[in-house]
């Protein structure tokens, strides 16, 4: 088996699809990182995190998030590429996904401000009032380095899983917009020029279907500080990214959709980023195989390179066909995302179906990531857990994809949910029947089946042994039929 491919994440990507958009651009964007990026991303892992300055020298409140400078350089070039414009511009989000892949393959934390951004841009897009659309969204589109940037905004100190329980953020009308207040407890790109906020209006009853979403720019209209920044959190990974908690107090908000509909609001923009982060997972476990192959290649044991003892290359084998299923899962939420990303509620089945499939992708790819970071660090043995050959990064970055986005216990939850509710199983076995053997096929279809029928309590219980064949399944499946 070639393992070549492993070493470039277009030729991964051109290995599992037939044809791939804006080749030109993954090609010189993967160029300047091995020659530039990947040096400037390294020395900001170990010692380049942002911080943040609260006061300016006469004592007044700016909440100024500062970087290195070549921090800006890695950050921009990817908006530059398209990573947020191209999905609105060209109505499609598989080159931003594309871009995706190969970047985070040499720097996944930079992926956190474009997803977010994106995740700003799309609610606007699809739901802004047209006032609001000309007054905020060219800014977020912009193809130069005036760009403004995005952030989502939902996690409260109470916890992220259980949002209708958490969210304490009071939204009150005043005119034209609405006033927030609270607290938000991780902010991933705090600093960004505008970001959705999860709040609940006043007066209404606990509980998810109270959420609304309201767009928050960085600065009030008469130019003072809109929100925030009480402090910048230090991370295992994605050291790049200022990731803080922000304060809300009396925030001009604007609307997003209507107030009964937050919640669909809110799940969507995390559909895009639950994606990106499936896409994201992949890039980093091919990113830690590709170090691992090149460290294989050179170290000796036993009279040859270890690569070359039966084990181990039996190893890289199956983990490259684990990667293409991966990846396979993957694609599959982005290409069933790029046919609902439009879609409002009530959603069509088709919907249902990408949910599932982005629960499955979201939870396995994550998993999947963990799993071969820590199988990477030990192909390096004793270098591996030395921070200055920098394998084990792809560990620290492997464990945020699994944690945030939802857990993998909220992955399996929620897949769970849209299985019993809206049955959206069925919909896949119909999608995989081309591809799949008729019997593993029947079996998947009846584990499945017997798994709802337990008692409440048994079918939560027992969902991860389930939820965890369902991903491999449908993944090996789906990669039957790439190239
Ligand atoms: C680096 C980083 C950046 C982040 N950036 C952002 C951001 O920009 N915006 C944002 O909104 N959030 C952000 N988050 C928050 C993230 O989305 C949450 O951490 C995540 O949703 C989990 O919420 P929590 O940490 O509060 O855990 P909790 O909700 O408190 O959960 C704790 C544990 O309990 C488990 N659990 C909960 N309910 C159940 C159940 N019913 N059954 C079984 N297990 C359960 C969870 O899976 C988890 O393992 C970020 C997090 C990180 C780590």
């Amino acid at each position: 088996m070639d393992l070549n491919s492993l070493r470039s994440p277009l030729a991964f990507l051109q290995s599992r699809l037939p044809e791939i958009p804006h080749r030109d651009i993954l090609k010189s964007e993967e160029a300047w990182w091995k020659n530039e990026g990947v040096a400037i991303s390294d020395a900001i892992d170990r010692a380049g995190t942002p911080w943040l300055r609260m006061f300016d020298r006469l004592g007044k409140r700016v909440d100024e998030i500062l970087y290195p400078l070549e921090y800006q350089t890695i950050l921009k070039r990817g908006y530059r590429a398209g990573v947020v414009w191209r999905a609105l511009e060209e109505k499609s989000l598989i080159p931003t996904y594309l871009l995706m892949y190969a970047i985070s393959y040499y720097d996944p934390g930079i992926c956190c401000p474009y997803t977010v951004s994106l995740g700003t841009a799309v609610p606007l897009a699809k739901y802004g009032s047209a006032e609001l659309q000309a007054r905020f969204l060219p800014q977020l589109l912009r193809k130069d380095d005036s760009l403004w940037q995005g952030a989502t905004w939902m996690t409260e100190i109470k916890g992220g899983s259980d949002l209708g329980a958490a969210v304490e953020t009071i939204a009150r009308p005043a005119g034209d917009r609405w006033l927030l207040t609270g607290e938000k407890y991780f902010t991933s790109n705090a600093g960004a020029e505008l970001a959705v906020v999860a709040a609940r209006p006043e007066g209404i009853a606990p509980g998810v279907r109270g959420l609304t979403l309201f767009l928050v720019p960085r600065y009030r209209e008469d130019g003072a500080l809109n929100y925030f920044v009480r402090r910048l959190k230090d991370k295992i990974a994605t050291r790049s990214v200022p990731t803080g908690e922000v304060e809300l107090k009396e925030s001009e908000g604007y609307l997003l959709g209507s107030a009964e509909s937050g919640i669909y609001l809110i799940l969507e923009v995390l559909n895009l980023s639950r994606v990106a982060n499936s896409v994201v997972s992949v890039a980093v476990a091919q990113r830690a195989m590709a170090d691992a192959l090149s460290y294989a290649q050179q170290r000796a044991a036993f009279g040859k390179p270890i690569l070359n003892h039966p084990l181990l290359r039996h190893q890289f084998e199956t983990r490259l066909n684990a990667l293409r299923s991966a990846f396979a899962l993957a694609w599959e939420s982005v290409q069933l995302l790029n046919d609902v990303w439009m879609e409002r509620a009530p959603y069509s089945d088709r919907y249902h179906l990408f949910r599932l499939v982005a629960h499955l992708a979201k939870y396995w790819t994550a998993e999947f990531a963990v799993d071969t970071a820590k199988w990477a660090m030990e192909v390096h043995g004793g270098l591996g857990v030395l921070a200055e050959y920098g394998v084990e990064r792809w560990q620290r970055e492997a464990m945020i994809l699994a944690i945030w986005e939802g857990t993998s216990h909220r992955q399996i939850l929620d897949g769970l949910e849209v299985m019993e509710r809206k049955r959206a199983h069925e919909l896949l076995f119909r999608r995989l029947a081309e591809i799949a053997p008729s019997k593993e096929l029947q079996e998947m279809e009846s584990e499945v089946e017997q798994h709802l029928k337990l008692p409440t309590e048994e079918r939560e219980t027992l969902a991860e042994l389930l939820f965890r064949r369902l991903a491999i399944f449908t993944a090996e499946t789906l990669a039957r039929k790439s190239k």
